[in-house]
């Protein structure tokens, strides 16, 4: 039996429950066996063994008290899971599905994600299984509080950066970053995806959807075509589907869907980012409201946008949203592009599909590290206590994003899959990160 698949059996058994990290684990592991098999020390110093098991899981309570005055109690994780290349670095996700296989599979995934931007930055996630939706402010803000006071020990701008992921953005930064300010007393770049007025970065909050539309460009460009005149279906109505719709559009595509946990909207003129921002971000109400201002617009209760033909897709929402018949649905009507810009959220089956019928895929790790490799510009930023433009942060993320495409584009032709993108991006980000393993010996 051959060194990986030895890896993954044992993996499998250690790790019976975790159905999501041993599907980004399999993935990576397997597209990489022609970069594994040329380097045989690997084997020798169990380099992918160390690979799989983080560095350290933190598993604490969340306890903190309601409106009305009930206590509850809420479970979190912080996966510090590879530092051979910088500081842990990666978001905080607060969403009632989060569970350890989840954040180990994001925390393994922002290893080679943050490879493959070229910063110095290892790879970390957290998480907790806390619901924000349908919370005050005020709940909000003694949550990220309570939250905060368990999580300052372990981190440091040296050590470990969190940021923002599902259900943690501007709001909930600002929580955290008082909180471990006013315990530790220092001012420091501890978060990233901080407001403006205290050392956020410009850019850095459209900088994965943003980053996701540069990386697509690039792609397209590569392939003598572009983004102008396309359909584009676009799931989530987040921070990364807002940004990616707002730059897509710039370039001359037209985004025709958006949608959340409740459904999709189709809007056949386009989406109208005006009306979206509002429903979103400032009334934070359920994508169905999206229609009562545009009345061409139709929403499809509990369906996936993936049934509405479009030249490009952009899954922008969460893992696993894209199965085998999305995609074959996908390809069906003509879909020559798909990008991820959530994590995993295509099913193993589902990129098969893709990679069998020649579409352009973009793997997520690859085409969402727009959003923390613009962190990594935040910290850079901060130490040296300097704030850029907007145009000069976005034009380093630009030309990031197009380093990335011709980083793993290369390293696909290397070991003879032209235009995988999954070969490409996975050994593209491995070997930095196993290089820099190697080189610090068995730790
Ligand atoms: P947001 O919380 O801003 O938005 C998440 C969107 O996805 C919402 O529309 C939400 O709908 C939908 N969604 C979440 N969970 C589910 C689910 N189980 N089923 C259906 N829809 C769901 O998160 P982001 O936009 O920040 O993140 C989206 C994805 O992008 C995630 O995979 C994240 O890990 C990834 N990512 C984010 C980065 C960032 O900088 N923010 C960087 C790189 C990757 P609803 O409100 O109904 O739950």
């Amino acid at each position: 039996m051959s060194y990986i698949s030895d890896v993954l059996e044992q993996l499998n058994k250690n790790n019976p429950n975790e159905p999501e990290f041993i599907q980004a684990t399999t993935e990576v592991l397997e597209s990489i066996a022609p970069v594994v098999d040329a380097n045989p020390r690997f084997q020798d110093w169990a380099l992918l063994e160390r690979l799989v098991e983080p560095e350290r899981v933190n598993i604490f309570r969340i306890p903190w008290v309601d409106d009305a005055g009930k206590t509850h109690v809420n479970r979190a994780y912080r996966v510090q899971f590879n530092s051979a290349i910088g500081p842990y670095k990666g978001g905080i996700r607060f969403h009632p599905s989060v569970n350890l296989s989840i954040i180990k599979f994001l925390g393994f995934e922002q290893t080679f994600k943050n490879s493959l931007t070229g910063l110095p930055m290892g790879g970390g996630k957290g998480g907790c299984d806390f619901d924000p939706k349908g919370k005050s402010d005020t709940e909000i803000m003694r949550f990220c509080q309570s939250f905060m006071t368990s999580l300052y020990r372990i981190i440091g701008p040296r050590v470990d950066v969190p940021a923002g992921d599902i259900g943690v953005g501007a709001r909930e930064v600002g929580y955290m970053y008082g909180q471990y300010k006013r315990i530790t007393g220092v001012y420091e770049g501890v978060l990233t995806g901080k407001g403006l007025s205290y050392g956020g970065s410009l850019a850095r909050t459209e900088a994965t959807g943003y980053g996701l539309i540069y990386l697509t460009q690039e792609m397209l460009n590569d392939h003598n075509d572009s983004i102008e005149g396309k359909t584009i279906v676009v799931s989530g109505s987040g921070n990364v589907a807002t940004y990616a719709i707002e730059k897509a559009t710039q370039l001359g595509g037209k985004c025709v869907t958006a949608s959340d946990s409740s459904g999709y909207v189709y809007d056949p003129d386009g989406i109208d980012l005006d009306v979206l921002k509002d429903v979103k971000q400032v009334r934070r109400a359920r994508i169905n409201e999206y229609v009562n201002a545009r009345p061409n617009a139709k929403f499809h209760a509990g369906k996936r946008v993936w049934e509405v033909p479009c030249d490009i897709a952009l899954p922008c929402a969460t893992q696993n949203e894209l199965d085998v018949n999305d995609a074959k649905e996908l390809v069906k009507n003509g879909c020559k592009v798909v990008a991820e810009g959530a994590n995993m959220p295509s099913t193993l089956e589902a990129t098969k599909v893709f990679l069998e019928n020649k579409l352009l895929f973009a793997p997520g790790k690859a085409a969402n590290a727009g959003g923390v490799a613009t962190s990594g510009l935040e910290m850079t930023q901060n130490t040296q206590g300097l704030s850029w433009s907007f145009e000069e942060v976005d034009t380093k993320l630009c030309g990031i994003m197009k380093n990335i495409y011709g980083n793993m584009a290369d390293a696909a032709k290397e070991y003879n899959a032209k235009d995988n993108f999954v070969v490409g991006a996975n050994a593209a980000g491995f070997l930095k990160v196993a290089d820099a393993m190697m080189a610090q010996g068995i730790i």
